[in-house]
């Protein structure tokens, strides 16, 4: 099997099981904050864990969930205040906070815990010698 393949069908298979687990989870919080996103959907994102369209389109990156359930919750809900919120103002970090009450905590632990998340990277030959890669920001 090249190198590449393995990678491609658990990415493949992250996406699958991912998309099932999120998809009551995501209606469900859409009505508690009142949101009105068109999709939400799980895709590679690059370096984001996250993103909010302007036409409501939400997407969180697969490999987010490697992450315990609450910081998922922290992407998803960050990124469905944005379709209101589109900038990180006070009235975002308002309603985020109403929405979740120790989102700092949950931020804090995603910068803390994304960084050793695999992100799909495939090494055929010596891992990379340069210190820890850079990590996606929401
Ligand atoms: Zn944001």
């Amino acid at each position: 099997m090249p190198p590449g393949d393995g990678a491609r069908a658990l990415i493949d298979w992250y996406v699958r099981s991912a998309s099932a687990w999120l998809a009551p989870r995501g209606w469900s919080w859409t009505e508690r904050i009142r949101a009105t996103p068109s999709s939400i959907a799980v895709r590679d994102l690059g370096r984001r864990w996250g993103s909010a369209g302007q036409r409501g389109a939400v997407a969180l990156h697969w490999a987010l969930f490697q992450l315990p359930p609450a910081l998922v919750d922290y992407v998803l809900v960050h990124e469905l205040v944005h379709l209101d919120e589109p900038h990180h103002g006070k009235a975002f970090w308002r309603r985020l906070d109403r929405a979740l009450p120790d989102y700092q905590q949950r931020r804090a632990r995603l910068a803390d815990l994304g960084r050793h998340v695999w992100l799909g990277d495939v090494y055929v030959r010596e891992p990379p010698t340069s210190p820890v890669p850079s990590t996606p920001g929401t």
